[in-house]
């Protein structure tokens, strides 16, 4: 079968290098666009992001975007003049997708469905006339002597290119279909791959998961299904704001991020978490050491906090309620701290702080100087406020790995950018390859960025594969 521009995969930048490819083709040309994807329907991971929500782009301008592009910025920036955020949303818009601007500049739809976005997308490309194969999964790709490509399918089906575009993504989520594919083709046609690595992924503390005979699939690797700890259970759910998380690498170097965080199931996320992952993995691999250290109360130094603690605790002491309960016998020490640190942190915290600091709460057994058998005793409860005000400020945690490719978000490492030529995302070493997408040696934060890039690295792909086959035609 022969399609004059062929692209391998159907996700955020195989779809939109369609889309600008058949869009960019001379009126009247008879060349062909074709997009081969494995998986049933295109554009699976679409629908995970943003949970669900899909945050689109970020309306940044190009000197606070790049900040947040961790590697080669610069081969995003041709792409990002040529699709910039405000020209992804005005297209989504012209397509009929209503977009909603949200905090840190991040851009959903207005729906909230990331459903919506992949039909707005896929629609766009149908209308280009392009031909969306699905269930086509590419096995070997080989360069023609002379010109051209051609491309092996599982199926026994090959097709024959004039431009090929890679967009097979890059290894994160595999259940959406990126099972990082590209990259050997990639290395087979002559270009070097970046070691890549999970990034924007959970961190999994020490004593979070049940560790023994867990085999890593790589040095740090923690898989997201590992059954957790009691004390893990405990903290999972629990949600942080506007807390500072402090990183140590190797006992010494630090990094200090301030913002929200996240315990789930496969460790600590969120924003503030994802921010960090990608240094904290490549240390972990590389066999260094991580330590965390959460402020719960970044605005308040630690004698402040401490006195507010002793107050608190006082009030909580003197209250009619607390000497009046049970009768008049009044609430043990146990029962009061579980008072006080409601006052201090959310409540879904509280059996995580617990179990995580067991001795900021001292139990003794008194002896009942009443009883005749002289056996019997009461619990008392005492509550260390000072140890309590600075794990506050202080609370520990020593990183033992990270969850991988099963569940992170982007894939960092690929295809050199030193390789590829920006402007116009063509390959140095073949001629009528391109690439776009993750499968490149770039990775952004969360906030729109990843998204961005696929897009726009994908269109400009597209653009140049068509102006490129329509000057080849033409000479
Ligand atoms: C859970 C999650 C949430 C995210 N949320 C956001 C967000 O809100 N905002 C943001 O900016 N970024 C987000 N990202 C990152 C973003 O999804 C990616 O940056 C983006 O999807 C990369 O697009 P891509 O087209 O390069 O790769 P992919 O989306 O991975 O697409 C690659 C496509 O190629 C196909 N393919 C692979 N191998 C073959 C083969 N052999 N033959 C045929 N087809 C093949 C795959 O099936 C897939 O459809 C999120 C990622 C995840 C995992």
């Amino acid at each position: 079968m022969k399609s004059d521009i062929l692209i391998i995969g159907g996700g955020a930048a195989g779809l939109m290098a369609a889309y600008g490819a058949a869009k960019a083709l001379p009126e009247g040309s008879k060349a062909t666009v074709t997009v081969l994807e494995k998986m049933p329907r295109p554009g699976r991971k679409i629908l995970f992001t943003g949970k669900g929500r899909c945050n689109i782009t970020n309306l940044k301008n190009w000197n606070e975007f790049s900040k947040h592009i961790r590697t080669n910025p610069n081969l995003v920036k041709p792409s990002f003049y040529n699709l910039t955020p405000e020209n992804m949303v005005e297209f989504l818009e012209s397509c009929g997708l209503e977009t909603i601007v949200e905090r840190g500049d991040r851009v959903f739809p207005y729906s909230h469905r990331a459903s919506d976005v992949l039909d707005t997308i896929v629609d766009a490309v149908m209308r280009q006339g392009v031909k969306l194969l699905t269930e086509r999964e590419v096995e070997l790709v080989k360069e023609v002597p002379g010109g051209g490509f051609e491309v092996f399918c599982s199926g026994g089906e090959v097709f024959e290119c004039e431009r090929l575009i890679i967009a097979t993504g890059g290894l994160s989520y595999p259940v959406t279909g990126s099972t990082g594919d590209g990259y050997k083709w990639a290395e087979f046609l002559g270009h070097r791959i970046v070691p890549c690595f999970p990034s924007l992924t959970a961190l999994v503390p020490r004593g979070y998961k049940i560790l023994e005979g867990a085999e890593p699939v790589m040095k740090g690797h923690i898989s997201r299904e590992t059954a957790m700890t009691a004390a893990g259970e405990s903290l999972k759910g629990a949600k942080l704001k506007n807390i500072n998380l402090t990183v140590t690498y190797d006992g010494s170097v630090k990094e200090t991020e301030f913002g929200d965080l996240d315990f789930t199931d496969g460790g600590i996320e969120g924003p503030v978490g994802f921010q960090v992952s990608r240094k904290c993995v490549k240390t972990l691999m590389n066999g260094g050491r991580v330590a965390f250290s959460l402020d719960l109360k970044p605005g308040v130094p630690l004698e402040e906090l401490t006195q507010r603690v002793k107050g608190l605790w006082n009030e909580i002491k003197n209250d009619p309620r607390t000497c009046e309960a049970k009768g008049g016998r009044g609430i043990n020490g146990k029962e009061m701290y579980r008072i006080l640190l409601g006052k201090l942190m959310p409540w879904d915290l509280i059996p995580g702080f617990q179990a995580w600091n067991p001795d900021i709460l001292k139990a003794s057994l008194r002896r009942n100087d009443y009883s005749s058998r002289g056996a019997s005793g009461r619990m008392t409860y005492d509550v260390d406020l000072i140890m309590l005000a600075k794990t506050l400020k202080d609370w520990r945690f020593d990183i033992a790995g990270f969850v991988g490719y099963e569940r992170c978000v982007i894939t960092a490492g690929g295809v050199s950018t030193d390789e590829v030529v920006a402007k116009t995302m063509e390959s140095k070493v073949r001629k009528g390859l391109y690439f776009c997408g993750e499968i490149i040696d770039m990775d952004c934060d969360t906030g729109g960025y990843n998204l961005h890039c696929a897009f726009a690295t994908g269109l400009l792909a597209g653009q140049s594969a068509a102006k490129s086959l329509s000057l080849a035609y033409e000479g």
